[in-house]
């Protein structure tokens, strides 16, 4: 059995789930320092849906809807994150990058299948980088009502990093699904939630995640709320780019 599980595989872990997110369920669940014993790479939300999460390198940022951005202590609390230990397989060099997703179809080809997740980080400096923080929201307000008076902001001539996963379809009610990623700028000034990008000579890296951990919240709102609704629509409505 374990002759099949080679090479050793990566675990993604992750607190809550989409749909959780999706029903308004923001309740802090974990805390920053708790999250870190996971791993150095990652996204998510924070308590009262506080702002992007943005891990990169084993710092843990909260990119706010006001356009600040400042790294977390330890007890900043979160409803929902996805976290892994990077030490990316294979890294290519993408000479042009025209849009997002120019960017998704390069990592496309580096994705043997569409059933694993994929953790995936870019850096590079970005001529152009679209993204959106979401705002302080009240408990029980669904995210796509809270995701439609996100602010969004613009950033040219950006070095910086994206951080971020690929989900599998079938797995739509814990994660979302195909691309997510949140953007960090190298000054720690700027960042969010990747709406948009356009760049040159970006560094693409790739790790393979073999191993999914979902610990389920123990919070009151997680445990009365009904988790049997299908996010899909919500989801793509409220991570998307508006249009
Ligand atoms: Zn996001």
């Amino acid at each position: 059995m374990s002759r099949h599980l080679q090479p050793a595989h990566h675990r993604l872990y992750q607190i809550s789930t989409a749909t959780a997110l999706v029903e308004g369920i923001y309740q802090g669940a974990v805390r920053v320092g708790a999250l870190r014993k996971h791993g150095d790479h990652g996204l998510g939300t924070f308590e009262g849906l506080d702002g992007e999460m943005v891990v990169v390198d084993g710092h843990f940022f909260q990119a706010r809807s006001d356009g600040s951005v400042h790294e977390c202590g330890d007890d900043v609390l979160s409803p929902f994150a996805v976290i892994t230990r990077f030490s990316p397989e294979e890294t290519i060099a993408l000479a042009q990058c025209p849009d997002l997703a120019h960017l998704t179809s390069a990592f496309d080809a580096l994705r043997p299948t569409e059933n694993f997740f994929f953790a995936l980080k870019v850096k590079g400096r970005f001529d152009y980088i679209k993204t959106r923080a979401m705002c302080r929201t009240a408990e029980g307000v669904p995210l796509v009502k809270a995701a439609a008076v996100q602010p969004e902001f613009e950033m040219r001539d950006v070095p910086g990093t994206l951080v971020g996963f690929w989900t599998p379809e079938y797995a739509k009610a814990l994660n979302v699904p195909g691309y997510h990623l949140h953007f960090v700028s190298d000054d720690h000034r700027s960042g969010g939630h990747l709406l948009q990008c356009r760049g040159a000579n970006l560094r693409l890296q790739i790790q393979r995640e073999g191993d999914y951990h979902v610990a389920l919240p123990e919070t009151e709102d997680f445990l009365i709320a009904d988790l049997n609704r299908d996010p899909s629509a919500d989801l793509a409505k409220a991570e998307g780019e508006r249009k």
